[in-house]
């Protein structure tokens, strides 16, 4: 058969921290919404739909490498270089990329795909459900399905069409919803409100998939954290998602957020600030039973992770540790956090990476007083 324009297995630029060893297919290109004023992954870059056909190629050219990969796993319980090397040796007319990532896969043991661009849920239903079930069929193991989805999109789907997708093997959606604010996701141009994040959760977990909540401290700037992290809570409550993912802001250069910040527009909030967000929001959460995860490289905490409610205290002591630093040993975990050297302050206590943290400081003459502003322009370079 001859499928009209397809150019060979083709990938998406992100996919969420919890999918880096995922197999990634690509459904749709870039984000149909792209109006968000923090995020700069797909500006100047058009939206388009990949017809079913070419999703499908992309999905046999991967099992070309994967079918036999996963045969090796099976029975060894590995892949070695060599396995590698003599499965691509045997594929004729393979496709390198999909070699890649049906390598990439072999990783996480074969066991999560993750459906990309930005919003997979955009596509038709069926479409989408056709997709799934060629998966399910090509690859007859088990492995659970991901996608992210926009809740303005959600909130428009059937539930039956919703039904439909997680019986055809859709697990899990992860949801940016960045806030539960509505004065916050109107400045940003989130293009959802509250309720919209609401009703599209609910949404998600009556069909039968997980759900991740992606929430971003500090998008309120100064002005409005505080109805940020009660809000956010609110909503979160009402959704009870299985996870609640942290992914702190950072405003990269070529962002409208990062004009408004030059210009005095929007008040960007300090760690302690941030700290104090991320608590108020932890203690305001109502009586759920979701996972909280801080797998960002950018989060101030790595450690503030745990089940609630069990977990609630630790997570909230974790946080009071660093706001009862003194300023001087708070500048010292802002630095060795970003350095990748502390993922919470119980590590910094007796470190031995303290020495290199204090160099740090004074090579860069960081001082309590500038620390923020430092390492602002660190994470503006660094994403
Ligand atoms: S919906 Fe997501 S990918 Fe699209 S612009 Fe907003 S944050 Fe970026």
């Amino acid at each position: 058969m001859k499928i009209c324009d397809y150019n060979g297995f083709e990938q998406g630029p992100i996919r969420p921290p919890s999918e880096a060893a995922s197999l990634l297919i690509r459904v749709s290109r870039n984000c149909p919404w792209n109006r968000c004023t923090f995020c700069p992954v797909y500006k100047g870059e058009s939206f388009s739909l990949r017809p079913v056909d070419h999703v499908k190629e992309d999905i046999k050219a991967v099992a070309r490498y994967a079918l036999p990969l996963y045969e090796v796993l099976n029975a060894k319980g590995r892949v070695d270089s060599s396995d590698i090397q003599t499965i691509r040796a045997n594929v004729a007319t393979g496709d390198g990329q999909a070699f890649q990532a049906a390598v990439n896969w072999t990783r996480g043991r074969m066991r999560s795909v993750f459906l990309q661009d930005a919003n997979s849920l955009v596509i038709k239903p069926e479409d989408l459900i056709e997709i799934l079930e060629f998966m399910r069929k090509t690859f007859p193991w088990e492995y659970r399905i991901t996608s992210y989805g926009r809740s303005h999109t959600i909130s428009r789907i059937s539930d039956v069409h919703l039904v439909r997708m997680a019986e055809a093997g859709l697990n899990r959606i992860h949801i940016g919803m960045e806030s539960g604010s509505d004065a916050v996701l109107k400045r940003v141009k989130k293009g959802s409100t509250k309720a919209m994040h609401i009703a599209a959760g609910q949404k998600v977990k009556k069909a039968g998939m997980e759900l991740s909540e992606y929430v971003m401290p500090g998008l309120g700037g100064q002005e409005l954290s505080r109805d940020h992290a009660l809000e956010t809570a609110d909503a979160l409550t009402q959704i009870n998602p299985d996870f609640i993912r942290l992914r702190t802001l950072a405003i990269p250069g070529h962002t409208a957020l990062f004009t408004e910040w030059q210009e005095g527009r929007f008040s960007k909030i300090t760690d302690v600030e941030a700290a104090e967000e991320i608590l108020l929001l932890i203690r305001s959460l109502g009586e759920v039973t979701s996972t909280l995860v801080s797998d960002h490289i950018l989060n101030l905490f790595q450690d503030v992770e745990g089940r609630f409610p069990e977990d609630r205290e630790a997570m909230c002591e974790k946080i009071e540790a660093f706001l009862a630093l003194d300023p001087v040993d708070q500048m010292h975990y802002q630095v060795g956090r970003r350095l990748g050297l502390f993922h919470g302050v119980d590590g910094m206590r007796g470190s031995a990476h303290m020495k290199r943290v204090k160099e740090t400081c004074r090579q860069h003459a960081i001082t309590p007083e500038n620390v923020d502003t430092v390492i602002s322009q660190l994470m503006t370079q660094f994403i």
